[in-house]
């Protein structure tokens, strides 16, 4: 509810986006068996290698306001389930989840200074750059607020993981299954109003499947309802703020001057009086779009779709490569050669085969390539352990001492001990 007020994403997806901090949660209970170190025996002679991991101290991370949830999930537990403290600075666009957050650390006891919550803008991280006893930052945000980060920490010697924006494909091959891509395009194109990392923004059809394909993207569309994010019937709450929406619509010009064809316009949706302030934008089509546009190469972060012919996989694996985004991919098909080239090729860090939104689940790395993600690991999983931990490495020389001979106890028997050596085994 605290998500669905602050930063109204729909109620239902509110619920969803706890539902998966919640695992984030469970999977990040699996630290003390996942980060045991690991010992080499017998290198040479009597000497050992052990790698242990540690904790480094504190780290900052800053949210984007789109999922204030699922951020504090890919940040927090991991790293202070390995031992570290965190400075947490939610957007100031929907601080409100993080700051109930807060309340709960109080009521649970957790230690004072294990977690610290600080409002402000971007002048909040400069302070972590240059101080010494902060390790790293990470980030979720845009891919210029990325780079500002990775120049700070660059300068200051910090560790980074950071996760920018992004431009999403998803690709109908000729033997698409209409169901389930139609069902797939409305929740990855406009679940939470279009501003998602994963969101698609971008659909890619071979001309076997184009002009039907449009025809059922339109119809269902049209049947998306906008309105009130508390309202259980409705399907797509408000963008963001008067700014997003302003962004989104100016994104709409420039797609019509552009040349493609606008053939489901979401500016001015209907919604009930009561919500006439809203910061509404319905779903938007644009058809006939080809590569270079602006609507295809930047991010619009709204419920605005491309539309674009292919001539194949080898076409659309051409245009996902030279983008600058790599975030997410998705591929509809039953051809089992297209599914295992696109994995292999598409150049993007999460790939979907049937599925709209390519979240990998808690245990398993999350995040793009490209200019989708700066810095080192990616959060959750393996890799959000390896951020928030260092390894160091011992070797271990453990001489007998000074008159030990083997098999005989003779020492032994001088403090009082058994003066031999004794087995079990019948002879
Ligand atoms: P944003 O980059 O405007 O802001 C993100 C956060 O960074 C905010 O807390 C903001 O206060 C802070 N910030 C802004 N400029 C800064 C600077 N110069 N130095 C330090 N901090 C600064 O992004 P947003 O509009 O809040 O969120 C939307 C963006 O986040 C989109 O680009 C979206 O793709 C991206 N995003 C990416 C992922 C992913 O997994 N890759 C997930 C969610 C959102």
């Amino acid at each position: 509810m605290a998500i669905a007020i602050d930063q109204a994403k729909h109620v239902s997806e509110a619920r969803g986006e706890v539902e998966r901090v919640v695992e984030i949660i469970e999977t990040a209970c699996s630290i003390p068996t996942v980060i045991q170190g690991k010992t080499l025996e017998g290198i040479a002679g009597s000497i050992n290698g052990r790698v242990i991991r540690q904790p480094l101290g504190v780290f900052g991370g800053i949210a984007p306001f789109n999922f204030p949830a699922l951020v504090f999930g890919w940040f927090i537990p991991f790293a202070i389930g390995v031992g570290n403290t965190f400075v947490y600075k939610p957007s100031t666009q929907s601080p409100y989840f993080m700051q109930k957050m807060g309340e709960i650390f109080t009521d649970i006891n957790l230690p004072k200074g294990v977690v610290n919550i600080i409002h402000g803008n971007r002048t909040v991280p400069q302070a972590w750059y240059e101080h010494p006893n902060v390790s790293g930052v990470c980030l979720v945000g845009s891919t210029p607020t990325a780079k500002k980060i990775a120049e700070g920490c660059g300068r200051g010697g910090k560790r980074s993981m950071l996760l920018g924006g992004a431009k999403n494909y998803l690709v109908a091959m000729e033997d698409v299954q209409t169901d389930i891509f139609i069902q797939n395009f409305i929740n990855s194109c406009y679940g939470s109003a279009g501003q998602r990392c994963l969101a698609g923004s971008i659909v890619a059809a071979v001309p076997e499947v184009y002009d039907s394909l449009i025809e059922k993207m339109v119809e269902a569309s049209k049947k998306v309802v906008v309105g009130d994010a508390m309202d259980s019937n409705v399907f797509m709450g408000p963008v963001i703020s008067v700014a997003a929406k302003a962004k989104i619509e100016e994104y709409i010009e420039i797609g019509i001057e552009g040349g493609s064809k606008l053939v489901l316009d979401g500016r001015n949706p209907k919604v009930p009086e009561k919500n006439k302030n809203g910061y509404f934008v319905g779903p938007t089509i644009f058809t006939d779009v080809t590569p270079c546009r602006r609507i295809v190469q930047e991010e619009i972060f709204g419920p605005v779709v491309s539309v674009m012919k292919i001539s194949g996989i080898d076409d659309v694996l051409q245009l996902i490569r030279e983008q600058e985004f790599g975030n997410g991919a998705c591929i509809f098909t039953q051809n089992m050669f297209y599914a295992e080239k696109f994995i292999s090729e598409a150049d993007v860090g999460m790939i979907g085969v049937n599925v709209g939104v390519p979240a990998p689940h808690p245990y398993l790395p999350f995040g793009g390539i490209k200019d989708s993600h700066l810095g080192t690991d990616k959060v959750q999983g393996i890799d959000g352990i390896d951020f928030f931990t260092q390894n160091k490495i011992a070797t271990i020389r453990f001489a007998p001492p000074e008159g030990y001979v083997s098999g005989d106890d003779s020492q032994a028997a001088s403090a009082g001990g058994n003066p031999k050596v004794r087995s079990c085994v019948a002879k």
